[in-house]
């Protein structure tokens, strides 16, 4: 068989979460599990995210198969709707939506709702993303205090630069602005506010990225955080290639080899979510070993340095991610994040859950 397998270690799961919720001093937390749960795959993880008090994601579907699937608590569309029938939806099964636009506020309002649903309403305070802004949420806020399909309201934000040089100071008061006016329950944090700043989670927080086990901090590795990864990646080297001086490796040749070198052919490239674009240098794991990518990742291979590992061969274990070599670590090689890695893993790699309760 393919060697190229992901390892969800569920244990690992349950420790970050009960960091989060420690880093939460008491705040509700709303376990982000949008995009299959970070890549890991939805309905493998929610076993152990029992200690979280809902769920928050994206995609509706996945929202009702969790639904189906007999979760109770209270799930979080991050989006809302985007479509007046989609509310009913809503309502049959309790969902609970960000509303964010006065589209949505109007759709709202204009729904004969069987049973009226939770709304957090958003506030932009300078993502500039989704949101009403400041001036505008506390006439959003009543028209929803107003409508007979809101049920309860909570005040929400979300951090630009929480993982940055500006912070969250700026957000945090005009946020503050707002939630002191309306008396609200308020919904803040995302996993680097969380760690960062304490002072800015309240009575709801949103961790995503430290659940995987993952850094959002680029100056804070996620071992140092106490944070332990839930993604393994793994493959084999499948074949050895000895390149005399001047020989190139792969498609286009775009490396060429200075002095003789062994080179290991791992079976995982961009087919199984590898980044095509991580460039030689980018590490990788030989046996326990750390070594470099050389050459371009193909769909299906990718090409280990094997220079100062003779005991490397066919057969020996490869860690592209996890265990070992953070995903933070590989991303930043890479030029992009964790998150995008993770998110990336594809339906063909094989998954082993470990670590269940
Ligand atoms: C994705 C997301 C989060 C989680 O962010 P992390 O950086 O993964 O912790 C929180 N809130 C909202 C609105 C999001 O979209």
């Amino acid at each position: 068989m393919r060697p190229v397998r992901a390892e969800i270690d569920l244990a690992a799961l349950r420790a970050n979460l009960g960091l989060a919720r420690r880093l939460g001093a008491g705040a509700r937390v709303w376990a982000v599990v949008k995009a299959n749960a970070y890549g890991h795959g939805l309905s493998r993880v929610v076993p152990a995210l029992a200690a979280a008090d809902g769920l928050a994601l994206i995609e509706i579907g996945d929202a009702v198969a969790l639904r189906e699937a007999g979760y109770a608590r209270p799930i979080l569309l991050l989006e809302g709707f985007f479509e007046a029938a989609e509310l009913r939806l809503f309502s049959s099964h309790a969902f609970t939506a960000v509303v964010h636009s006065a589209e949505q506020l109007a759709m709202l309002e204009g729904a004969a709702l069987e049973r009226p649903i939770d709304v957090c309403v958003k506030v932009n305070t300078g993502m500039n993303r989704l949101g009403f802004r400041a001036a505008a949420a506390a006439g959003a806020i009543a028209r929803l205090r107003a409508s007979a399909g809101v049920a309860s309201i909570t005040l929400m934000t979300h951090f630009a630069d929480a993982d940055g040089e500006r912070g969250i100071a700026a957000q945090l008061a005009s946020f503050d602005t707002v939630a002191s006016a309306a008396g609200l329950p308020q919904c803040t944090a995302n996993s680097a506010a969380l760690i960062r700043y304490p002072q800015s989670r309240r009575d709801w927080v949103r961790p995503g990225i430290m659940l995987y086990g993952c850094s959002p901090l680029p100056d804070r590795p996620a071992e140092a955080i106490g944070l332990a990864p839930v993604m393994t990646l793994s493959s084999r080297i499948i074949a050895v290639q000895e390149l005399a001086p001047g020989e190139r490796l792969g498609y286009g040749g775009t490396f060429g080899a200075e002095q003789p070198m062994r080179i290991g052919i791992v079976a995982c490239g961009y087919a199984d979510g590898y980044p095509r674009h991580a460039p030689a240098g980018t590490p990788i794991l030989v046996g326990a070993r750390r070594t470099r990518i050389v050459g371009l990742p193909s769909m299906d291979m990718l090409y280990a340095d094997l220079s100062g590992l003779p005991e490397a061969g066919p057969g020996t274990a490869v860690t592209l991610w996890g265990r070992g070599l953070s995903a933070d670590e590989v991303a930043r090689a890479a030029g992009t994040v964790s998150y995008e890695l993770l998110c990336s893993l594809n339906a063909r790699v094989p998954v082993a859950v470990t670590g269940a309760a």
